[in-house]
């Protein structure tokens, strides 16, 4: 990148909590673990803990399985349960970015709640926007490490192991092209209400997510840039 710091350092030192949102395939953990380098931040990812929840053996298990195996998000309980957990948890001088999470309103509003009890302030909130025909176009060619859950972008089936760990490549159960429809579709409905709430706050920054890893970073970094000047 050619300029370093687009934010300026001041800025740097009060980013708030950030909250990154987009439907699957939109590229949200890589831009998520790039701000979380970027801005020293706390990356969290719900649907890392959900496939953790799914490799255990407890009751929760088979709960979450079932539905997502359907292609839908998993029980909204565990989800929430599992972001106050960590907003109240961390200590405050650690910044949060939650990828993924909150998706529905009802878990959205109490997130906004709990920053705001713990201590934390307002997050902000980034939406990747990116469309279907693109989404389906990236999940075709997603493989992930089925031991350390690394993604990696392939034309074709591998034939290597991954390069972190030597875990076997494979095809993510619930990205199959039915699985990936239903998904956008139930994100779609989902995220809807709880984009508009947030844009109502104030605190929503859309990005084209359909730009190279870099240019839509660049577009995020530059558009918390602006927000703090308001
Ligand atoms: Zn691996």
């Amino acid at each position: 990148m050619a300029k370093k710091y687009l934010v300026k350092k001041e800025d740097q030192s009060k980013i708030n909590n950030l909250i990154i949102l987009g439907p699957s395939g939109s590229g949200k953990g890589t831009q998520a673990e790039l701000l979380a380098r970027k801005f020293n931040l706390k990356m969290l990812d719900g649907g890392e803990y959900l496939r953790k929840i799914l490799s255990s053996k407890s009751k929760e298990s088979k709960r979450v399985a079932e539905k997502m195996n359907k292609g839908n998000l998993a029980p909204t309980d565990i989800i929430r349960d599992w972001m106050k957990m960590q907003i109240f948890s961390r200590p405050i001088s650690r910044v949060l970015i939650f990828s993924g999470q909150p998706r529905m309103l009802g878990e959205a509003k109490l997130a906004l709640k709990w920053f705001q009890e713990s201590g934390r302030g307002i997050p902000l909130v980034i939406f990747l926007k990116v469309s279907n025909r693109e989404v389906l176009k990236r999940l075709e060619k997603r493989y992930i490490c089925a031991k350390c859950k690394k993604v990696y972008t392939l034309d074709a089936p591998p034939k290597k192991f991954c390069k972190i760990c030597g875990g076997k490549i494979i095809k993510r159960a619930d990205d199959t092209p039915k699985l990936i429809k239903n998904r956008l579709a139930y994100f779609k409905i989902q995220v809807a209400q709880t984009l508009k709430f947030f844009k109502k706050k104030g605190i929503l920054i859309e990005v084209n997510g359909e730009q190279s890893v870099v240019e839509t970073h660049k577009e995020i970094v530059r558009k918390i840039g602006d927000y703090f000047k308001k």
